[in-house]
């Protein structure tokens, strides 16, 4: 039924006959614009309403350390994992923050020794994630200091290594590369759910970083969260969002915690008259589709080329699951080319090209996550760059 649905939206979309041949499709950013047609079917279950004289405090519960922590934002990301499988919830200290990219900050303000007679390095492997290397030394931090690749890393002493799977760019499962005595882990695992990857078991890591922004497609709502075993680490990343944001916004993790609830309700309860379709079934079949057309389009000629994944049995949808990221690692084949965001940008479509990843520029990161429209268009042009 849910791969029923999915089909009419493309095809209706796709056979729209619209001109768009001019239009620029800004396929550069992951922003999750894909997900508003689920939303806009499940209507007004999702509507909060917030009066005026509500949380305006700036305290969400005293008791919790992290003080600005809504409760029910905390019930529900509990929930969720608990329903997901993608992660251990128990003995950790949930600290909530103005998108993950907040608590990637925090996290490494935390993780930084403070008495060092040098920033601590901080290490991915390449292709990594573009953002990592402009955030770590935007401030010029003496705590800490970006590295490089993790591949090649061989500097004597501590370091932290950011793990980020599904991995953004190009959506392979990943482990730590280093492996030292003297590494801290930071596991970012914005991608860890059923509609990108199969979810093999619950992460059980020190710190792990997560986002409604690909898991529910609300990036807007700025809501991210982190699971911390260590109580002293989670009590200075807590510091670290008082001293720059004095905590998080309330309305948004109500919000928020509201959006996990219908998605928890969806698949606990999905066709019923209360939850709708099941979000993550849903989101599963759309990007399946997704991913079929596309490989489709790339197959069609010998410009470019797609990362190979490895199927996976997935524990939430009980169920061989294939890996579909959110973004396509695509590859220009051709000798010709050795630019490839470049020759994208001749045919109007933004895509972020490799070396921003710490790579060549053969490579470009596409957004998976665009609405039907775009996606479509971005199709209709792979194939006559191809022709
Ligand atoms: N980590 C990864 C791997 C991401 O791809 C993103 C979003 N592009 C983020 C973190 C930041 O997400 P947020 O919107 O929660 O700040």
């Amino acid at each position: 039924k849910a791969a029923h649905a999915t089909q009419r939206t493309l095809v209706s979309l796709s056979s729209s006959g619209q001109d768009d041949g001019e239009k620029l499709i800004n396929l550069d950013h992951g922003d999750p614009t894909m997900y508003e047609s689920y939303w806009q079917q499940m209507g007004e279950k999702t509507t909060v309403v917030i009066p005026g004289w509500q949380s305006m405090s700036y305290f969400s519960d005293v008791k919790n350390p992290c003080w600005f922590l809504e409760p029910e934002f905390a019930k529900q990301v509990v929930r969720l994992h608990n329903l997901v499988g993608n992660a251990v919830t128990e003995g950790r200290q949930i600290v909530v923050g103005t998108g993950s990219s907040q608590l990637f900050l925090a996290a490494l303000y935390a993780l930084a020794p403070k008495d060092a007679s040098e920033p601590i390095s901080v290490i991915s492997a390449a292709p990594f994630y573009s953002s990592y290397p402009s955030m770590t030394d935007y401030l010029k931090s003496g705590l800490y200091k970006w590295a490089g690749d993790a591949r090649s890393f061989d500097k004597e002493g501590p370091y932290i290594e950011l793990v980020t799977s599904p991995n953004n760019p190009d959506g392979f499962v990943r482990h730590s590369m280093v492996n030292r005595t003297g590494g801290i882990l930071v596991h970012d695992l914005a991608y860890y759910w059923p509609q990108y990857t199969p979810i093999s078991s619950a992460a059980d890591h020190d710190l792990t970083l997560f986002t409604v922004s690909k898991a529910t497609g609300h990036a807007g709502t700025r809501i991210g969260w982190a699971l911390v075993k260590d109580p002293e680490v989670a009590k200075k990343m807590i510091k670290f969002i008082e001293l720059s944001t004095i905590g998080v916004s309330r309305d948004s993790q109500l919000r928020a915690a509201r959006i996990l609830e219908v998605i928890i309700n969806s698949s606990q309860n999905p066709g019923g008259p209360e939850s709708g379709e099941s979000f993550f079934k849903i989101s599963y079949h759309f990007m399946a589709e997704r991913w079929q057309l596309l490989r489709e389009a790339v197959n069609k000629g010998r410009f470019f080329s797609l990362p190979d994944f490895q199927q996976g049995f997935c524990q939430f949808l009980n169920q061989v699951s294939q890996p579909q990221p959110a973004f396509a690692w695509l590859k220009c084949e051709d000798e010709g080319v050795e630019d490839c965001e470049s020759l994208l940008r001749g045919h109007k479509i933004l895509t972020r090209g490799g070396r921003s990843f710490g790579v060549g520029p053969k490579y470009v990161r596409v957004s998976m996550l665009d609405r039907d429209h775009n996606f479509n268009l971005f199709l209709k042009r792979l194939a006559s760059i191809q022709t």
